[in-house]
């Protein structure tokens, strides 16, 4: 399919006085450096090919030195002395900066991932912002508890004191994702810090470019040197070495639910603490009596927002025979409705996928279930000057056992299949490695709670699907991760319990 991009500029002096500067360092303890051995590779538009900076390569030298540096500031009196109500201040501070450069930074993050500048504009970026704010209440509120024993072999006239602290974990390597690259930095920063932890920040190398620019406002808000560093390069490498390194305490990592169990064996050495938030194929059942306005255009939300490369995108429906039909023509319907082009595009709906292997390997899938059998209700060709675009698609007659159906596309395609049976519904919903999200669409909040309970994930709407706030653990069951992050549970990930006990 043929479509032309045309060149479009970014509009915010902050965006053009960012990329002006084309060569990008390492931020390591508070100074921007080159990579040691001096290696760079490069980030393009996905959209039309255009080169937007070139990004040092870190090696395993730079994570040496950026590990040594997060380590020392973890010791020192910058930050472990900083009181809990200056650490919140300075989380608010970031989130603040976060707000008042929104336009720079969904711009920078559309030229880079591809993704609409409105859902970066008014969805993530801000949604950033409020990772900061959350986790800066809690800063003041990490406490410990008094716990009265009851075994009795202390010496006579003497009694125990005991009680426990909550301590920052230490340092910790936080690895991203290409999907949405500021929030995903967001959700490990904003908690690793309220807890009083360092890091050291490796983002996807595929879309490097609103860490490294909110590396520069965290420096801006005050951060003291070395603790937060920024290492760019590859998985392979500055990932692996962080990973397996001795001087890293945690991992908090999202990505594939592969490099997720790759990490688990790097992690082994020292025992690292591990968060792992990985892969998904999230089903949506749609019961007879779902209010369809809100489920057809609810549904195609879930699978087509930022191109489906979302973890939680509800990529296989499970619609009851009586609504089937509707719900089928709907999202064809909702699909059509949906511009491709330039992100920074005001009219754009959907921008490109993250790269050309991107696109190629979601055109895999949709080529191979046909072959098996599929049909394409809608979409399903790939598109742009740079093949880097795919067209929203639905498809249909997908059977349970094909590829398309177990593995994660990350891209704009759902399967829809029809059920008699919600028995059935929920066996189809469960029967899958991954275990991240799922939604179920129907006026009966009763069923709605009951169908909630017997599936397997870790978040299940109702009639929404995608919905997030920094408040709601989200989190994988199965295959689909380790841990939680946001909410309460968040924060314990970056904490450990000690406990004091005194004979007094
Ligand atoms: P990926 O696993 O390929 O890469 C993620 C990060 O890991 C990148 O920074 C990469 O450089 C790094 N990495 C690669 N190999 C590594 C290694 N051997 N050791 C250490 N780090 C390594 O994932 P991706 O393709 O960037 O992102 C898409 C995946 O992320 C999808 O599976 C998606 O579901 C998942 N994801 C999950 C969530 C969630 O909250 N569960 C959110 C967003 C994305």
């Amino acid at each position: 399919m043929t479509l032309s991009i045309p060149f479009i500029q970014p509009a915010t002096e902050g965006a053009l006085r960012f990329l002006a500067k084309q060569r990008k360092k390492l931020l390591i303890d508070g100074e921007w450096v080159d990579a040691s051995s001096g290696s760079t590779f490069t980030t393009h538009d996905p959209a039309n090919g255009l080169l937007l900076a070139v990004l040092a390569e870190a090696n395993g030298a730079d994570v040496d030195a950026a590990v040594a540096a997060a380590r020392r500031a973890f010791q020192g009196d910058a930050w472990r002395g900083m009181t809990p109500s200056a650490r919140g201040k300075l989380l608010w501070r970031i989130a603040d900066l976060i707000d008042a450069h929104v336009d720079e930074l969904a711009e920078l993050e559309t030229l880079d991932q591809g993704k609409s500048l409105k859902t970066g504009r008014l969805a993530e970026i801000p949604a950033s912002a409020e990772q900061f704010r959350y986790f800066a209440g809690f800063a003041t509120k990490i406490l410990g508890t008094t716990i009265p024993t009851s075994i009795g072999y202390q010496p006579a006239g003497k009694k125990v004191f005991a009680y426990t602290t909550r301590e920052p974990i230490g340092v910790v390597a936080a690895i991203t994702p290409w999907n949405s690259p500021m929030l995903m930095a967001a959700m490990k920063l904003a908690p690793a810090l309220a807890a009083g932890c360092t890091v050291v920040l490796k983002p996807a190398e595929e879309t490097s470019l609103t860490a490294l620019r909110l590396g520069e406002l965290m420096v801006e808000a005050g951060l003291p040197a070395g603790v937060v560093n920024i290492l760019t390069g590859l998985g392979e490498s500055v990932g692996a070495a962080l990973t397996g390194h001795a001087g890293v305490d945690k991992v908090a990592f999202t990505g594939s639910t592969e490099v997720g169990k790759l990490i688990v064996g790097a992690a082994r050495g020292n025992l690292k603490k591990l968060t792992l938030e990985l892969g998904g194929k999230s089903p949506a059942i749609v019961m007879p009596d779902a209010d369809m306005d809100l489920a057809i255009p609810g549904i195609a939300r879930g699978i087509f927002s930022n191109g489906g490369q979302v973890c939680v995108a509800g990529s296989r429906i499970y619609a009851h025979r009586a609504v089937y039909e509707q719900l089928l023509e709907g999202l064809a319907s909702e699909a059509g409705k949906l511009r491709l082009g330039h992100g920074l595009d005001p009219q754009t709906d959907l921008g490109p996928l993250v790269n050309r292997k991107q696109a190629d390997r979601v055109s895999g899938y949709v080529s191979e279930g046909v072959g098996e059998g599929a049909e394409i209700v809608a979409g399903g060709r790939q598109a742009g000057d740079q093949q880097t675009f795919f067209e929203p698609t639905v498809v249909t007659d997908v059977r349970q056992d094909m590829r398309m159906m177990r593995e994660e596309i990350f891209g704009p395609v759902v399967a829809v299949t029809p059920f008699d049976d919600v028995e059935q519904a929920i066996a189809f919903s469960n029967d899958s490695p991954y275990g991240l999200a799922a939604s179920v669409w129907t006026r009966d909040l009763s069923a709605a709670h009951r169908l909630s309970a017997r599936i397997r994930s870790g978040t299940v709407w109702i009639n929404c699907h995608s919905y997030f706030s920094p408040e709601l653990p989200k989190g994988g069951h199965k295959q689909s991760g380790w841990g939680y992050e946001n909410g309460a549970p968040g924060l314990e990930n970056y904490l450990e319990l000690k406990t004091v006990c005194a004979v007094i």
